[in-house]
Parts: structure tokens; sequence; C-alpha cells
């Protein structure tokens, strides 16, 4: 991916940046209530970036109440839709005009190749442009009554939202979640991950540049089981926003259950099937497309092509080109805009992903190619692309979330069985499928249990469709309209009219 600045141009940013590392509660960047701070480290070279303040349950309790206070206020959720719209679109310039910065913050904080970062930044801007400019298109109802009545469906923000996001698309997926909830009127509380607060912190500046009142929008920064945990619980939060692991998706639905049945939207793991038939066009560069779905982001991606189902007759010839492209796709630098792969987020990460290679080959596959860290950057983490061919859905890496550049390949030998092998599985995030015969794209596209399938792509779509998935991948749905149903509600009023 090519960027305009050079690799020292990059460097040279990084050096001269400055972070904010106080948690942004009641339009004031504070320290937690404790004094706490905790360490965020570039996982590329081992540098600690900053100390960040870290919230736990007495900053949720304030920020909760500023939120409350906001919603209860109405100079955003009572605001018209159009005055809410000019807000998000300051925000969204502001965004544009400090893009580099915001790209720079995510690369430095989860590894990510900075050329990779600005595309997040691309999109993270065109989302909360899209939602501010769909909300004052949004109408109500007037339902079918007769003379006597008036009934109104009106469409209300739902109160204080909690998002709670991961850290491998920090600030996209910020967007994804904060976007439609204040386009809708909601109170919205942020809590970026703990391996990833600089960008959200910086965005909570540019908030307050752009006029969003008092407690319309909060950052605290802090980890899952102490902040994440308390928002879960908080009796006044209304709805809490969640992309993250299928393990936390999980206690998180105990934990609203056990406090107040806040409404719960989760967009949780994959192990994502990438099916490809004899038929499909261009074989090369449908390998191609096969090893960037694994490899793109370091693997760290929920969507990730990590299960690529070949049909037996090109599998060979197949898996050749897709080791030459992975050969290409070496981990560098993150801030050399050549770099395809960058670091792995932290050393929990890059072991998790290093053990799963060891199972790999312990349960038998046959490892193709990489299988090892490298150190294009000295005391950083990284890791090799790596193939293993041979796959069965019964080792661990046939069916468990790697989130790490592995890819595990198996044959198949008719449509019926790459379906079914497909849909072996406890996820259902995305699906590919590579063929030119519309009548089979039709058939196993409608077959294949998953949020998403992309045909003859891998990861298209742009913000006018949804993104979600089925099964234990979670249930929300981001981006389109559709998303901002999620963060309202609908009111009925049915009035009697006299005769
Ligand atoms: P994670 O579940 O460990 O953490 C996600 C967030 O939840 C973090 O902010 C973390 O602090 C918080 N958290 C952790 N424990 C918590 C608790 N007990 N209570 C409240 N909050 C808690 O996930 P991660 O490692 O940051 O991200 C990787 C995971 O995210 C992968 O499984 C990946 O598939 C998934 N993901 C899904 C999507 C999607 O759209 N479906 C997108 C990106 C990532």
């Amino acid at each position: 991916m090519s960027t305009q600045l050079s690799h020292a141009d990059w460097q040279k940013l990084a050096g001269d940046l400055r972070y904010e590392t106080r948690a942004f509660i009641g339009n004031r960047f504070v320290d937690a209530a404790s004094g706490e701070r905790f360490a965020t480290i570039n996982p590329a070279t081992g540098e600690v970036l900053a100390e960040i303040a870290s919230c736990d349950a007495p900053d949720v309790e304030l920020a909760v109440r500023h939120a409350r206070d906001a919603y209860n206020r109405g100079d955003w959720s009572r605001l018209a839709p159009g005055k809410r719209k000019q807000a998000m679109l300051r925000l969204a310039e502001l965004m544009e005009r400090h893009k580099n910065e915001l790209a720079l913050l995510d690369t430095l904080d989860m590894g990510k190749p900075v050329g990779s970062s600005l595309g997040d930044m691309s999109g993270a801007i065109g989302c909360i442009r899209y939602n501010a400019e769909t909300i004052d298109k949004v109408y109500g109802e007037v339902a079918p009554t007769g003379e006597e009545s008036l009934g109104l469906v009106l469409r209300e923000p739902l109160g204080v939202v909690a998002s709670i996001v991961p850290w491998n698309f920090p600030l996209m997926m910020t967007a994804w979640k904060i976007g439609p909830a204040l386009a809708a009127g909601n109170s919205v509380i942020l809590k970026p991950s703990e391996k990833s607060p600089l960008s959200a912190l910086r965005l909570a500046q540019l908030a307050q540049e752009a006029g969003l009142p008092d407690g319309v929008f909060q950052v605290l920064s802090g980890f899952g089981h102490t902040a994440g945990k308390a928002l879960a619980l908080s009796m006044d939060v209304d709805c809490l926003s969640f992309t993250g692991s299928t393990g936390v998706g999980k206690q998180l639905m105990q934990y609203a259950g056990q406090s107040n049945l806040k409404r719960i939207y989760l967009e949780c793991g994959g192990k994502s099937p990438n099916l490809v038939f004899a038929d499909c066009k261009d074989i090369d560069s449908v390998a191609e497309n096969a090893a960037a779905a694994i490899f793109h982001n370091q693997g760290e991606v929920c969507i990730a092509g990590s299960r690529l189902l070949v049909e037996n007759p090109i599998r060979e010839a197949f898996i050749e080109r897709v080791l030459a492209h992975a050969e290409n796709m070496q981990p560098g630098d993150p801030l050399d805009p050549a770099s395809f792969m960058g670091a792995i987020v932290d050393e929990v990460q890059h072991k998790r992903i290093l053990d799963y290679i060891r199972q790999g080959v312990e349960e038998g596959a046959h490892l193709r190619t990489g299988g090892a860290a490298v150190s294009p950057v000295e005391g950083g983490l990284f890791v090799a692309p790596t193939i293993f061919d041979g796959v069965t859905p019964q080792m661990a890496i046939g069916r468990e979330e790697v989130f790490g550049p592995v890819l595990s390949v198996f044959g198949f030998d008719s449509e019926e069985e790459a379906v079914a092998m497909a849909n072996d599985s406890e996820y259902g995030l995305a699906a590919g499928l590579w063929s030119q015969d519309i009548d089979r794209i039709m058939r196993v596209s409608r077959r294949l249990h998953s949020g998403q399938v992309f045909v003859n792509n891998w990861a298209g779509g742009d913000m006018t469709v949804p993104f979600g998935g089925v099964k234990q991948s979670g249930n929300g749905r981001d981006k389109s309209h559709h998303s901002l149903e999620e963060y309202s509600e609908l009111k009925t009023v049915w009035m009697s009219l006299a005769p």
C-alpha cells in the first residue's frame, strides 16, 4: 500500500508526536480517580509510548452520570437531527485534517502498517460522515388508522450507550460504533482496548473541538475487567455495543442479565471460509486475494479468510500461487509505507500465534511456509506468513480463531462437501466464494451460514451495506442505515381525535 509520505517522513512525524494520556470525562481530560496508569507499548519496537489513565468503577460511575445528565438536558438528544449532523460533519472534518496523526497513533499503538492505518482512517471518517448525512433523512411513521385516531411511530435515541472496542482496527471500529449512536442522539461512552487507547483519546480532543456538548461523548481508557466490566454492569447504561472476542461477548451478555437487561450488540470472532472452485477466473489473481485475505493486518482481522477450501483438482497448483504471493507479503517496519504486514499487537498474542503453529505441526498438518517469529525491526514482535496444507476440521488450526497470519488449507471434491465444511464452525462472520458459474454462486451464497458472503472478492463492501455475524460471531449490525436503527427505539403515540 502506498502513501504520499516516505518512511523517513513517518519516522519524523512519530518522533514529534505528543500523546493525550488522560481519560475524557464530562468535557474534561482527567486522571483516573485512583491515579492508576498503565503502559501502552509499541509492539514493533518494545518501546513504552505512554502511561495512560487506568479507569475503574468510580470513573465509570462519574461518566455515566455525565452521560445521563446530557441525555436529560436534551442539547444533543433532542437537538434537531440537522444540527447534530452539522456537529458530526465538523468532527469528520477535523479527523480528515488530522488523518496522518490518527493513522500514526494506531500504527504505533498496535503495530499495523501505516498505509493500512490510513485506509482505516478513510473508513472511519467516511462512517462519521455517512451517519451525519443520514440522520436528517430518517422519518417516523403514521399508522393506518381511521379518522377517530392518529397513531404516530416515533424513533427516539436509547439514552446512554457504552461502546467497548478491540485493538485490531482501533479507530475504525470506534467509528462504526459511535457514528450511528451519536447520530441517533445518544450519549456515548467509549472504552478503547487497553492495547490501543491513543487514537480514541485524540478523537476525544477533536470531539471537544467540534463542539459536542458536555457528556455526549466520553472516553474511558482502562482494562476490560475493570472499566469494561463496570460499564457492562451499570444500572444506568441502556445499550452496550461491543466488538471483540466471543468469550468476552458471552460474559457481557451475563453482565447485561445480572444488571438492567441493557440492550446488547455483539460483533465477535470468526473462522471464515474462503471457497475456491476449479472454475474460478484467473487462478493467480484469486490466489493473491486469498493470501491477502489472511495476511492483511497480520491476520488480526475478525473476517480473516483463515480457512481456504480449494477444489481438489486445482489444489496443488493453487497453493503454489498462494505461496508465491505470500512471499511478497512479509512483515516489515510498520512506519515503512511499503510494508504489507506489521507487528503483532503484544507478547501474549505473539505467543498464542506461535503456540497454534506448534500445535498445527504436532497435529499433523503440513507446514508449507513460515511458522516462525521474524525480526525485521529489532525488539519487535513479528510472525512470518504461515501456510498449512492438509488441515482437517478436527485440528485446532482448522477450527479455532488464531487471529494471526496463519492460513489453513483444506481440499474438497464437491460443492456439497465444500458448503458442509464451510458451515462446520461455531462462527458465521464472513465467507468467500470464487466461481464463474452464476447458478452455483447463488446456490452457495444462500447456503453459507454467514453474515456476509464475498463473491469473487474478499472483504468487499462499503458504508451502504450492513456488517455483522451469525452464530457465535455475534448479533449486531454495523454500517448502513440499519445500524442507526439499532441505536434508536420505536415509540408509539396513539391519539384519540374528536369526531
Ligand atoms: P477482547 O474481547 O479481548 O477485548 C475487546 C474489548 O473488550 C477490549 O476493549 C477489552 O478491554 C474489553 N474487555 C475484555 N474483557 C472484558 C470484560 N470482562 N468486560 C468488559 N469488557 C472487556 O478482544 P480483542 O483481543 O481486543 O480483539 C480481538 C477479537 O475481536 C477477536 O476475537 C476478533 O475476531 C474480534 N473482532 C471482531 C470484529 C467483528 O466485527 N466481528 C471486528 C474486530 C475484532
